[in-house]
C-alpha cells in the first residue's frame, strides 16, 4: 500500500523561507519512498489569519513545482470532526472543562496541574477543555533527531483540546487529520518536536495508528531566532523562484543543482535525496528561543 506525507501550513502571511524547507523537505521524503504528498492548510485560528495567504501560499508552492496529490484539505471546514472525537474522549472520562486562566496557571509555570484550580469558584470564566495526562511518559524515534522522551505532567501538564472561545485546538485537530488522511510519516520543522508527545498521547487514547516522525532543523535568522511568518522574514519570491529552492535544498543538505526549473531541481534532489545528510540542528536552542 502506498503511504501518504503531508505539509500543513497556516495561512498567517506569505510563504517564507522556513515554511519552502518544510515543504521541499515533506515532498522530497514523501517522493523518495513513492508516496503520496498532501497540503492540508490549518487555518483553525481565524484570529491570526491574514486574508488572501491560502490562496497565496498554495500559488507559491506550484510557483515552486509543489502541488498536492489530493485536493487540499481545509481545517476550518471540518470543525465537526474535531468536536466528534472531543466527545469520544468526553464519553470516556479523558477530558474536563477547565476555568482557569492564564494567571491562575502562573504558580504552574503554565504546566496545568491534574485539575482544574479555579473549580468551586463563584464567578467561573467559560470552560475550556483539557485531557488529563496522567504520568504518561512518551517515547518515540524522530528519524533525524533520534529517540527524544517528555514527561507529559512534568513538562506539559493537561493540556487544551478546545479553547474556552470554541476554538479546537492544533494538536486535537493535527491528530484527526493525519490519522483520517492516512498519513504515515509526519515530516515538519523541529519547532513541533516538543508537540510530537502529545500528539502521540492523543493517538493512544483514540486507538489511532502513530505515524512515524522526522523534523527538519530550523531555519534562524542572524540572532538565532526562528523565522515566522509573524515576523514577515524572507517571504519567498514566486516570480523568481530558483535562488530560494536550492537554499532550502543546501539546507536541508541535499543536492542544489542549477537547473533552468524547479521541477527539474527538484527531480535532481529526488534522485540523491539522502535523509542521513539532514542536519540535526541542536533543538534546546532552538526550542529555548521559540515564541
Ligand atoms: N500548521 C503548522 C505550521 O504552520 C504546522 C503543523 C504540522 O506540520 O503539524 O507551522
Amino acid at each position: 500500500m502506498s503511504g501518504r506525507g503531508r505539509f500543513a501550513p497556516s495561512p498567517t502571511g506569505q510563504l517564507h523561507f522556513g515554511s519552502l524547507v518544510a515543504a521541499v523537505g515533506s515532498w522530497l521524503r514523501a517522493k523518495s519512498r513513492g508516496h503520496e504528498w498532501l497540503v492540508r492548510m490549518e487555518d483553525l485560528d481565524r484570529t491570526r489569519e491574514v486574508p488572501g495567504s491560502a490562496a497565496d501560499i498554495l500559488a507559491t508552492l506550484a510557483a515552486f513545482g509543489l502541488e498536492s496529490d489530493l485536493p487540499v484539505i481545509v481545517q476550518s471546514r471540518r470543525r465537526e470532526r474535531y468536536e466528534q472525537t472531543l466527545q469520544l474522549l468526553r464519553d470516556a472520562g479523558h477530558v474536563y472543562a477547565c476555568h482557569c486562566s492564564r494567571s491562575d496557571l502562573a504558580e504552574f509555570n503554565g504546566v496545568h496541574p491534574a485539575n482544574c484550580v479555579r473549580l468551586g469558584s463563584a464567578e467561573l470564566a467559560p470552560a475550556a477543555w483539557r485531557v488529563r495526562v496522567g504520568s504518561a511518559q512518551i517515547r518515540f524515534h524522530d528519524a533525524v533527531f533520534g529517540d527524544i522522551e517528555q514527561d507529559l505532567d512534568k513538562q506539559v501538564g493537561d493540556f487544551v483540546l478546545r479553547r474556552s472561545d470554541g476554538l479546537h485546538a492544533y494538536q486535537l485537530a493535527v491528530v484527526v487529520d493525519d490519522a483520517e488522511q492516512g498519513i504515515d510519516e509526519v515530516v515538519r520543522g523541529a519547532d513541533l518536536l516538543d508537540s510530537t508527545p502529545r500528539q502521540i498521547f492523543l493517538q493512544r487514547l483514540l486507538g489511532l495508528p502513530t505515524p512515524g516522525y522526522l523534523h527538519l532543523p530550523l531555519v534562524l535568522d542572524e540572532d538565532g531566532r526562528k523565522l515566522s511568518k509573524q515576523l514577515r522574514s524572507r517571504p519567498v519570491d514566486a516570480r523568481d523562484p530558483l535562488p530560494a529552492l536550492r537554499d532550502a535544498l543546501r539546507h536541508l543538505g541535499q543536492h542544489a543543482p542549477s537547473l533552468p526549473s524547479p521541477e527539474a531541481t527538484l527531480r535532481a534532489a529526488l534522485q540523491r535525496f539522502d535523509p542521513r545528510a539532514i542536519p540535526a540542528i541542536n533543538r534546546t536552542n532552538v526550542a529555548m528561543q521559540d515564541d
